[in-house]
């Protein structure tokens, strides 16, 4: 009777295996935006593309193109939820994240360091999923969706997808989705989204370029509580007390004491790095903290030299720009 066990065993495993035909997933780390600019973290399960790989074609509008692209940082906008008849639209949204951006110091100042490039990317209907409520579904070229992971102000997109689109760009140092939606909302990561039509969304692009751009740490302090981990290797973050730093002349020991952008002295202030205990960060509340908020002194100086590395020679402000050319 050996024979029934093995049976049953087999159509054990095919009853395993009949969950593999629904779409293969992986599980990411997303940084969760909140309209009154707290910021948490969510892991995410999003789709894995197992269909061949086909050429996608789309056109690609340069914003502003400073200087060739190994010398520039390079921005590329990829849109989802615009129909062909909506383009206009998509490109006055990426206008304006572009516009909002240049607000921050230091894009502000140093404006002329970038590419930014517009990938023409049409969708067959307008809007993303579970927008403007749960269930309402809208068949879109990098499937957007809002409630990813169980979280409303979450918007997820098909990343294979995004990163594709974006290829089409000369080059591509970070890929920005912008969703057909007023509805507030994003997500951070190596794809990060916003709502083309909800400007306060425009401050997860500045937050997100910080890690992107200057390898900057999280300051926000949650979830965990006590921090007893190694020093962090970012600039921003440290385990070190300000009297530590004096003493050892390390992390920001240089920069104790001076006045920061985003208001008070250069300090260190417990809970940082998703700890609330036993790792500091240097001022109270920068961007890295909390959204609407200025880079604080430390970060400000590391984008500035991050930049300058990467665009070494780019003009400084007055330039006059070249005018924009539709490649199509
Ligand atoms: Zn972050």
């Amino acid at each position: 009777m050996r024979v029934v066990p093995l049976f049953s065993a087999v159509l054990t495993v095919a009853a395993l295996a009949s969950p593999a035909v629904a779409a293969p997933t992986r599980t990411v780390v997303k940084e969760v935006f909140s309209p009154d600019g707290t910021i948490t973290r969510a892991r995410v399960r999003l789709p894995v593309e197992v269909a061949a790989r086909g050429a996608v074609t789309a056109a690609v509008v340069p914003i502003q193109q400073t200087g060739p692209s190994g010398s520039r940082f390079d921005l590329v906008f990829v849109g989802d939820g615009y129909t062909a008849s909506q383009l206009a639209t998509y490109h006055q949204h990426v206008l304006n994240r572009w516009a909002e951006l240049t607000q921050v110091e230091p894009f502000k100042s140093m404006k002329q360091s970038f590419n930014v490039w517009q990938v023409d990317v049409v969708s067959a209907e307008s809007g993303v999923d579970n927008d403007p409520t749960q269930g309402v579904r809208r068949d879109t070229a990098l499937d957007s969706y809002f409630w990813c992971d169980g979280l409303e102000r979450l918007l997820c997109v098909n990343e294979t997808k995004a990163l594709r689109y974006a290829a089409l760009a000369p080059a591509a140092d970070q890929v920005l989705v912008v969703a057909n939606s007023t509805k507030y909302g994003g997500a951070g990561g190596t794809v990060a989204t916003s709502s083309g039509g909800n400007a306060q969304s425009g401050q997860i692009v500045a937050h997100e370029l910080g890690h992107s751009i200057g390898g900057l740490a999280d300051e926000y302090d949650v979830p965990n509580d006590l921090y007893t981990g190694t020093e962090p290797v970012e600039a921003n973050v440290s385990t070190y007390t300000s009297a530590t730093m004096r003493q050892r002349r390390v992390k920001w020991y240089s920069y104790l004491g001076k006045p920061s952008p985003d208001g008070g002295v250069i300090g260190t202030f417990e809970g940082a790095y998703y700890y609330k205990r036993g790792v500091y960060r240097p001022t109270d509340n920068s961007l890295m903290r909390s959204l609407g908020r200025p880079y604080n002194l430390i970060g400000l100086d590391i984008m500035r030299a991050a930049i300058a590395r990467k665009a070494p020679g780019a003009r400084k402000p007055g330039y006059t720009e070249p005018g924009l050319r539709r490649n199509r």
